[in-house]
């Protein structure tokens, strides 16, 4: 008889243990992958998917409006919130469904239930209170929003979860956080009509990204009216039938139909049994302590994904859990290089960066040359929109290496992904210069900014 039940026990079928499911299966091991809600995770049922598709959606405001400088004529559009969120749940159940094809195409056991660790080799079943042993436990359980300390009326707040489900599109909503699910949902609100105002405590929106980026994405969504207050955090929320007034610490208030909240994550680390096993928490961020290989403090049990907080996206998930299975189960060691990750705030207009800020390469070389440019994208020119897109390189001033590069404005995203690959193969700015440019599109640019902007070279200390 086997010496466990299963070679490998994944605790939650997101981007993560989907993906290690999956690849430990497909070298032979015997896998069992439990999820407590719905197979996709975060991303596909809450969070990336269903919020890229009401991104997509909002879009269209912008895109109605623009049409009239090119000779359209549009009858007065109206827009329909209940069919947009049919639709996106139709999509969603779709991929749930082939995710979990997937899953027991490859091989692994698909259980639907919380599981719970008993010690370094055992989960329980609470479905079923069912013990399974297993070689290896991998915990990839995510994150779950956070709501912050607790505030009078905080039980009317919703996170980006209920976003996801609201009967009705809000006139009016509240949205306090600086973030990019807080800004993204301000885009996609404001973008089907609602009336949109931020609440953010910091100076600035999107704390650790490029000054310039901040700077410029504020001004552009507040002049498609966007209210952003800063400075300033939610107080107290009182409700009136469906109204709500949300207090603020400034003294001030704000009517609303809806009071959302989006103020960070938090790894889902609380009642796992991670005490049961001995599994260490790191201190600096919540998550479960791992190293290179995502092993956790307990040789047997490894983490990955959003449950680690350490770079809380999809495509890193994936890898982390990927990189696992080659490395447990393939019988070759991967660690995954955390460097230069490219990612995209989905506001309205959207953020694309990959790379330093010029705060941090000015920290970290001693001759930092900046190559920026602000210009109305061609579109805009017979749209009439009053709108700037803001392209970035940061170079270090000494190699000639491109260190960062930022855009704010359409396709920012998209072309962000491209630029990675050179960033990460250490392209230079040279090589950025020998390449032709593709033209009339907006990411010419960054092949044409022959002159730094600005140099920074920091003196030898005396
Ligand atoms: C609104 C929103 C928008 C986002 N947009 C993007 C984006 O545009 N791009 C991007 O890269 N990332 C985005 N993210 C982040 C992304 O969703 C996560 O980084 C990713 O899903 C992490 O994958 P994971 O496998 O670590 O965890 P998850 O996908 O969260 O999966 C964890 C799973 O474990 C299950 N689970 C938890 N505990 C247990 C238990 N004890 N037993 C059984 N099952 C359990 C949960 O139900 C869940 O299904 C977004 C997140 C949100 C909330």
């Amino acid at each position: 008889m086997a010496e466990f039940d299963v070679d490998l026990f994944v605790i939650g079928g997101g981007s993560g243990g989907v993906r290690a499911a999956r690849i430990a299966a497909g070298y032979g091991a015997r896998v069992t992958i439990a999820e407590e809600y719905r197979m996709g995770g975060t991303c596909v049922i809450r969070g990336c998917v269903p919020k890229k598709l009401f991104v997509i959606g909002s879009h269209f405001r912008h895109e109605l409006e623009d049409a009239a400088g090119y000779g359209w004529t549009v009858p007065s559009a109206s827009f329909d919130w209940p069919t947009l969120i049919a639709n996106k749940d139709k999509e969603i159940a779709r991929l749930e469904a082939a995710y979990t094809a997937n899953v027991e195409k490859s091989g692994a056991q698909i259980v639907k239930s919380r599981a719970v660790i008993e010690d370094k080799h055992t989960v329980r079943l609470l479905e079923n209170d069912r013990k399974i042993t297993a070689r290896y436990i991998l915990i990839a359980t995510g994150g779950a929003p956070n709501h912050g300390a607790s505030i009078p009326g905080i039980e009317h707040v919703i996170s980006s979860n209920e976003a996801f489900h609201l009967k009705k599109l809000p006139k009016r909503i509240v949205i306090q956080g600086g973030g990019y699910i807080a800004l993204e949902f301000a885009g996609i609100f404001a973008g089907f009509g609602s009336d949109v105002t931020v609440i953010y405590r910091g100076d600035n929106i999107l704390r650790g990204f490029d000054e310039d980026v901040r700077t410029h994405v504020r001004a552009e969504m507040e002049k498609q009216g966007i209210t952003i207050l800063t400075g300033c955090t939610v107080s107290k929320v009182d409700r009136h039938g469906d109204e709500f007034t949300t207090h603020l610490s400034n003294g001030s208030s704000i009517a609303s139909e809806q009071v959302m909240f989006a103020i960070g994550r938090h790894p889902a680390v609380a009642n796992l049994g991670l005490e049961n096993a001995g599994v260490a928490i790191n201190p600096n961020n919540g998550g479960i302590a791992v190293d290179h290989f995502s092993r956790s403090s307990v040789d047997s049990i490894y983490a990955i994904g959003d449950v680690t907080h350490r770079f809380n996206l999809t495509p890193v998930a994936i890898r982390e859990g990927h990189a696992f299975a080659d490395t447990v189960f393939g019988k070759r060691e991967v660690k995954v290089d955390h460097a230069n990750i490219p990612t995209a705030v989905f506001s309205q207009p959207e953020v694309g960066t990959v790379g330093l800020t010029e705060t941090e390469a000015r920290a970290q070389f001693s001759h930092v040359d900046i190559y920026k440019t602000s210009f109305r994208p061609i579109k805009a020119t017979m749209s009439g929109r009053d709108t700037r897109v803001l392209m970035k390189l940061v170079v270090d001033g000494s190699t000639d290496r491109v260190l960062g590069c930022h855009i704010v404005g359409d396709a920012a995203a998209e072309i962000t992904q491209a630029v990675a690959i050179a960033v990460k193969m250490k392209a230079t700015k040279a090589d950025f210069d020998a390449t032709i440019a593709l033209h009339p599109t907006a990411a010419e640019e960054l092949v044409t900014m022959r002159t730094p902007t600005a140099r920074h070279v920091r003196q030898a200390a005396e």
